[in-house]
């Protein structure tokens, strides 16, 4: 049934050639127990291997069933071993993160054999070797000769016809070898046994054939067999690993090495640690610098005043020309200073309101207008009427007789709360600003109280209502939610003398009921909601600039400001004035319809920088003069912070790939070293009819598991730094949470972990795969 051809097998180290077997002829019966003697280097286990076709033999044939396996392709012999052949070693070379029965399973798991009828026929070979009772035990809680009878059983499971053992009793002592070599001849009664031993007497009590092996020749033959076997249908089931079984041989693997496997895993985390850290970090400072910006943007938005520094302009001025100027001389030179140079008169008009309004709503929401435009109002208080203002500074009771002088003396701040742009979106106030108690204003008559955090809010600003409060004082909320103010006309609040000259009414009671007055009604009491970076507002009543706008089309025409237009002096003072304050002045008695400043809020720097472009745009082709200067105080901060996030995010980023590659290096080593390591496995494997492919899932499959683990090992650990990072980011800076790691970010890291270790695991594995089975089982 199994015939060699004049087999040779030459090793060739350097010069040196070994002839491990050198010409063997020999035929082997169907059933008989072979025992090949002969000296340590003869080539007695590489004969054995080439039986097995664990090695290849380099001229000559063999023959199995009358059929050459000259032509066999390495499927072929992986079936073969698989099917036909059992090995038993001198060192057992039981696997030892197996169970005994996994162990015996194992053939017959390659070659897909159902569950059941796996644990059956291994129970039955265990049964038949003696270790029923020890079938559930690991491989070293038994002792050698157990151990040995194991392998026998592994060998015995897949039935096959042919038992190879190498020196199956040189590591026991002579009672336990006596009882596997009658266990081994028995089993020759129904197979081919071929034992290789280098204990004559052994040989010759048991065996019933024995052929002296030297120098990879056979010199005797104690029965020959001649008969030429004749050519039976020789058929081979192919084997085959599932990727399960891969996953659970290396699930086993790993399992025995938890220490390392989890040192293992952690080590490698490393690299998804730093890259969730990093991602965790830049996403949150994104949000923070996002917020910055528009916290900034709210303090500097992007101004337009009537009166603007030009600061080219100031810049322009060249310090070299002065210089010709002589310091010595009898002369004096009178000179503008460089800051009244570099003022510059933006000329506001409707058109250019129109194209401020027309800016891309997507770019900057809100557009606040200052207007020095100045209010005539008047409250009942305890029955009596007197006047008030909007005003937020400290007045003299004396002083308050004019509310429009007020408002010019102190300017006008951002009492009147910026303009949506984008009707559709959410309204400002809403949008920033939390209701404390009454309704967000719905007509432009409707003012608020707006609160600072702590709801407290300046006591000037309530004097200046007519409450009569003290440092201190408390104020329930309905006290002044629903508060009516008259806001008079000028033509019934100011009175003209005989002389031309215009005073406020001093009678302000009979001032309370005149029909051209606006009811302005408090409706609401709000607050800066935490979340919001554009909290414009000073504490004190908010306006809409509907109302501003209002009162500016019912005071345009009065006789006041007619006079004013009309005249170089002031109407009410009889000073002088230059053209710059009349018009001031003329604004503040609500003269004119044009905004004093035009303040715009873009969403963030990206933002700021296209509306800036859009405003320069304006400006091209006008003179000089005709220019619009803005003011963008922000652009300072820009530059600053941007440079120096992008230059961290690249550092961040370089050291993330860093730890990437290095964690993926680390992957690969460690997948060799366990190759290293396993490589007596993967003969055993081999030696049960494993294709190359099927070691190379085993490694695959541990790799994909230690990716998996590391993957959520290191976003786990990413995840609980995140706290520590997160307060000591805290205490360094004042920011709140800025590390969070975002779920989907977390899985597409896992997934990379796993994608990555697979990949640097994959080399090794091929390595691994392409092992000489002979080689791998030679290995200590
Ligand atoms: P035995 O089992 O009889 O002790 P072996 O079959 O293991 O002998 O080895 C036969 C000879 O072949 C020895 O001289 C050994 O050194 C040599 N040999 C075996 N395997 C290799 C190999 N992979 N490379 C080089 N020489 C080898
Ligand atoms: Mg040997």
């Amino acid at each position: 049934m199994l015939e060699l051809k004049n087999i040779k097998k030459y090793y060739q180290v350097g010069d040196t050639v070994t002839k491990a077997l050198d010409g063997v002829s020999v035929a082997f019966r169907e059933k008989e127990f072979v025992a090949i003697l002969g000296a340590s280097g003869s080539g007695k286990t590489t004969l054995l291997n080439v039986i097995g076709g664990l090695d290849e033999y380099d001229s000559g044939d063999l023959v199995i069933n009358g059929k050459s396996t000259k032509k066999f392709k390495a499927t072929d012999w992986d079936a073969y071993r698989n099917n036909s052949v059992g090995f038993i070693f001198q060192s057992y070379n039981l696997i030892s993160h197996l169970g005994i029965i996994d162990n015996v399973e194992l053939g017959m798991t390659l070659s897909g054999v159902s569950n059941a009828e796996k644990r059956q026929r291994a129970e039955e070979a265990l049964t038949r070797v003696g270790l029923r009772e020890h079938m559930h035990k690991k491989p070293n809680q038994l002792s050698g000769g157990q151990m040995q009878r194991v392998a026998i059983a592994r060998a015995l499971a897949n039935d096959p016809d042919i038992l190879l053992c190498d020196e199956p009793t040189g590591a026991l002592d002579t009672e336990t070898s006596v009882q596997i070599m009658e266990l081994i001849q028995e089993l020759s009664k129904e197979k081919l046994v071929i034992m290789v031993t280098h204990n004559p007497e052994l040989a010759h009590q048991y065996a019933n054939r024995i052929i002296e092996f030297s120098d990879g020749q056979i010199r005797d033959d104690s029965r020959p067999y001649n008969e030429s076997a004749q050519s039976d249908t020789f058929k081979l089931k192919r084997t085959k690993m599932s990727f399960w079984t891969a996953l659970k041989l290396s699930f086993t693997n790993i399992r025995t090495k938890k220490g390392r496997t989890f040192l293992t895993a952690f080590a490698s985390s490393i690299g998804i640690i730093s890259i969730g850290v990093v991602l965790a970090l830049s996403g949150g400072f994104q949000k923070q610098i996002d917020e910055t910006q528009s916290k900034t943007l709210a303090q500097y938005p992007i101004t337009i005043s009537q009166q603007a520094t030009d600061m080219q302009a100031a810049s322009a001025e060249n310090p070299n020309k002065t210089k010709k100027l002589s310091k010595k001389g009898t002369q004096i030179t009178a000179k503008v200073s460089a800051q009244e140079k570099a003022t510059h008169i933006n000329k506001i008009d409707q058109k250019y309101l129109n194209y401020v309004n027309d800016i891309n709503p997507d770019l900057s929401n809100n557009i606040g207008y200052t207007r020095l435009v100045g209010m005539n109002l008047i409250r009942k208080v305890d029955g009596k009427v007197q006047p008030v203002t909007f005003s937020s500074a400290k007045s003299n009771s004396s002083n308050q007789s004019s509310a429009a002088a007020m408002a010019a003396t102190t300017g006008v701040g951002t009492s009147s709360f910026p303009k949506q742009l984008d009707n559709s979106k959410e309204n400002f106030l809403k949008k920033n600003y939390r209701l404390l108690s009454g309704a967000y204003p719905k007509a432009a008559t409707d003012v608020v109280l707006v609160v600072k955090s702590d709801n407290t809010i300046n006591i000037n600003a309530l004097n200046n209502l007519g409450f009569d409060v003290k440092d201190g004082t408390k104020l329930d909320f309905n006290k002044i939610v629903g508060t009516k103010i008259q806001m008079v006309m000028n033509n019934d609040y100011y009175q003209q003398l005989p002389t031309g000259n215009f005073i406020p009414s001093t009678d302000v009671s009979s001032l309370y009921d005149k029909p051209n007055n606006l009811t302005l009604n408090i409706s609401g009491i709000i607050r800066a909601r935490g979340s919001s970076n554009m909290d414009l507002l000073a504490s004190g009543i908010a306006y809409s600039d509907d109302l501003a706008k209002e009162v500016i089309s019912k005071n345009q025409d009065s006789a006041i400001v007619k006079a004013q237009k009309a005249s170089a002096v002031n109407v009410m003072t009889n000073q002088k004035m230059d053209s710059t304050t009349k018009q001031t002045f003329l604004s503040t008695l609500g003269g004119s319809s044009l905004p004093y400043s035009i303040m715009i809020y873009p969403n963030n720097f990206k933002d700021k920088d296209k509306v800036l472009t859009y405003l320069d745009k304006w400006n091209k082709g006008k003179s000089r003069a005709d220019k619009i200067t803005y003011l963008d105080l922000a652009g300072t901060v820009t530059n600053l912070t941007g440079g120096l996030m992008d230059a961290i995010t690249y550092v961040l980023i370089a050291f993330a790939a860093i730890s990437l590659i290095t964690s993926m290096i680390m992957i690969g080593i460690l997948t060799y070293t366990s190759v290293l390591e396993r490589t007596k496995e993967i003969g055993v494997l081999r030696a049960l009819g494993a294709r190359s492919r099927d070691v190379t899932r085993v490694f695959d499959a541990e790799t994909f598991i230690l990716g998996i683990s590391s993957g959520l090992l290191g976003i786990i650990i990413a995840e609980l730094l995140t706290f520590p990072i997160n307060s000591l980011l805290y205490n360094l800076t004042e920011l709140k949470n800025v590390a969070i790691l975002d779920p989907t970010q977390a899985l597409i890291l896992v997934l990379v972990s796993t994608v990555l270790t697979m990949i640097g695991g994959h080399i090794p594995a091929r390595m691994a795969a392409k092992k000489d089975a002979a080689i791998a089982l030679r290995a200590e």
